[in-house]
């Protein structure tokens, strides 16, 4: 395993939409464990492969003393709305409040390639949709309602 380099914001990889994974093999793990190496030494809740500069469709979280790995997600249904405050690691610095769904379904692979559902609300549903937004080019910014001074 190994620590990666997070891209920052002005970056141009930050902005472009990632492909698919096709191939479950020993990339895309040593990929997975690297990711969640350098979530752990970064003290996030979530991490794209866009954020170290890999334009494939994979993001993890750590929420709540729980790992997750999703490979080519997409969000299925999303209900209810929530204004709360949201970082992230490629923007160091800024806060803002966003405007997310309450609860969100997400449809996802595992490392092996399995699909399977995950349901999250609260702070999951708004990692799941500030995530997947990353393997879209979008980040939590364009979201912001109102920034908010970093306390
Ligand atoms: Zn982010």
């Amino acid at each position: 395993m190994a620590i990666r380099n997070i891209v920052k914001e002005g970056d141009p990889v930050l902005t472009k939409v990632s492909r698919p994974v096709t191939e479950f093999n020993e990339r895309l793990w040593q990929l997975l464990d690297d990711m969640e190496q350098t979530l752990q030494k970064a003290g996030g809740v979530g991490l794209a492969a866009p954020q170290v500069g890999v334009l494939r469709r994979v993001f993890i979280m750590d929420i709540d003393g729980k790992h997750y790995e999703a490979v080519n997600p997409e969000i299925v249904d999303a209900k209810g709305i929530q204004e709360e405050t949201e970082g992230c690691l490629s923007c160091p610095g800024k806060w803002g409040v966003t405007r997310r769904p309450r609860r969100v379904r997400l449809k996802a692979q595992d490392r092996n390639g399995k699909w399977y559902y995950l349901h999250g609300s609260d702070l999951l549903a708004r990692c799941i949709c500030h995530e997947k937004d990353h393997l879209d080019g979008v980040l939590f910014t364009e979201h912001v309602i109102r920034m908010v001074d970093e306390a």
